[in-house]
């Protein structure tokens, strides 16, 4: 497949080198527990969180949950496929999807691609967790409805980033390696067309902002001839500000034969909502999300009265351990400050906040993943969602809190569950210097159940009593 317009990002993402992956520290004291710090809410925006997923993830989750499927017509087609040979694709399209690597269906595509390439195709909404397969479920399907005679948009699919369009882009490119004829065109920031010209190209990615003006305010391309829509990541779209009503307004204007196809990594409350005003008579399926457990994590908590001794008692611990770490601080300026106090000791130490850009954060990230970098200082940037497999110990310098101070389980259930994956054991520590950390910590192990034992990193056995 030709794509068109867009600067190479994919070449410039290859290219980059990531320089200094220390950044420029302050060396400022951390600031305290309770001190009111503008650069605590370190939280990545749904979109940064969704890219920076895609872009580590290079394999497919294999979910071990079953799918759960509802159908409101009992006559859309159910049944799933074990091979993408019974899916009767264009030869050349399975032998490029047989080119990336794909040796079956995941097990969302088993379910969703009959559904997805039917004739006339159903309306879906699918939710799955990031990389289990449904970008190249819908490009799968985008690809087989282009009629090449005709040079006019036939599929339009929204994503709610420029990066994550260029994403689905690059997939689309690679699925359709053997098919040139088929051709993609980008409507995200950047592209530009002239008064009065019309697009020719078969397929459009791109963001709701662009994809409406081209549509409706200067008639680039017509909404009435599209034969599939496709609304991507659409918990990540109605995080962002007007997206989901610039979504509605297009969808009014498709033709009543139009399949809509609608894709979510969660299943929400107001992600179903909107999915209900949008797509009429869908199939609906879901694969949960198995559950993030402490099991397999052996939780403890070390008193610290000092900075000093907080720093003394991350490095015993360590030391006393093989494997990687990530340590969690509340603000950039403490993971600032022990990063560079770890690296002056001889740790090889990254840093990773929220004031970096998503390309040096996966530069770090890589260095991390492949053991370059042994211990991760950094804030709530990276607690959700990012598999490094290899953590052995997650340390919180500080406890997660909400910005009322009060304790945030759902936030130290992702940090701890960094590590213990896999059925490997994990340990987490609890650094305490105050008693409204001891009171947060005391509501942690209320919360989950789970004791969270009282460590003396003075005892003569210490690795023994981490490791039993
Ligand atoms: P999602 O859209 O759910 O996040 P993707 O479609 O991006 O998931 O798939 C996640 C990763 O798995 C990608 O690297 C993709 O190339 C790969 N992948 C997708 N389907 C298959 C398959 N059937 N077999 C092997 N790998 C796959």
């Amino acid at each position: 497949m030709e794509t068109t317009g867009v600067d190479n990002w994919t070449k410039a993402h290859e290219e980059y080198v990531f320089a200094p992956y220390i950044q420029p520290l302050s060396l400022g004291h951390p600031s305290k527990f309770n001190a009111p710090d503008p650069e605590i809410d370190d939280t990545p925006t749904a979109a940064e969180e969704s890219l920076l997923k895609k872009l580590l993830r290079k394999t497919l989750i294999e979910s071990k949950q079953e799918v759960e499927i509802q159908r409101k017509n009992p006559n859309s087609p159910l049944y799933s496929v074990k091979s993408f040979e019974d899916l009767k694709l264009q030869p050349k399209l399975l032998r490029g999807v047989y080119d990336m690597g794909f040796m079956k269906p995941s097990k969302i595509q088993e379910m969703a691609l009959p559904t997805l390439l039917a004739d006339p195709p159903g309306n879906m909404i699918a939710q799955s967790q990031s990389g289990t397969g449904k970008t190249a479920a819908f490009v799968l399907a985008m690809l087989s409805r282009v009629d090449t005679s005709k040079s006019y948009p036939q599929v339009l699919c929204l994503s709610p980033t420029y990066e994550l369009a260029i994403q689905t882009g690059e997939e689309a490119a690679k699925m359709s390696k053997h098919c040139p004829e088929i051709k993609l065109k980008y409507a995200v920031r950047g592209e530009m067309l002239s008064r009065g010209e019309k697009i020719t190209e078969h397929i459009i990615i791109g963001t709701p902002g662009k994809v409406l003006d081209w549509s409706l305010k200067f008639r680039f391309f017509d909404l009435t001839k599209i034969n599939v829509f496709v609304l991507d990541e659409a918990d990540v779209m109605i995080a962002t500000q007007g997206y989901q009503s610039q979504c509605i307004r297009m969808h009014k204007l498709l033709s009543k034969t139009c399949s809509i196809m609608f894709f979510s990594a969660t299943y929400e409350k107001e992600v179903m909502e909107f999915a209900e005003m949008i797509v009429d008579d869908p199939m609906i399926i879901r694969l949960r999300k198995e559950e993030e457990c402490l099991d397999n994590v052996k939780q403890f908590l070390v008193q610290c009265q000092t900075e000093e001794a907080k720093y003394d008692a991350i490095t015993t611990i360590y030391t006393n351990l093989t494997g990687q770490a990530i340590i969690f601080c509340r603000t950039r300026t403490t993971a600032g400050w022990l990063a560079r106090k770890m690296m002056d000791e001889g740790f090889t130490v990254a840093v990773l906040s929220g004031d970096m850009t998503v390309e040096e954060r996966i530069g770090v990230l890589d260095l991390f993943k492949e053991g370059c970098v042994t211990v991760m200082v950094t804030t709530n940037v990276l607690s959700r969602g990012i598999d490094v497999d290899q953590v052995s110990l997650v340390v919180n310098y500080d406890l997660p809190v909400d910005r009322q101070c009060n304790a945030d389980h759902e936030t130290y259930l992702h940090r701890i569950g960094r590590t213990g994956r896999f059925g490997k054991k994990g340990i987490a520590i609890n650094l305490i210097d105050s008693p409204q950390a001891m009171a947060i910590c005391q509501e942690m192990e209320r919360h989950f159940g789970k004791k969270i034992e009282l460590l003396d990193i003075e005892c003569r056995d210490l690795k023994a009593k981490i490791r039993e």
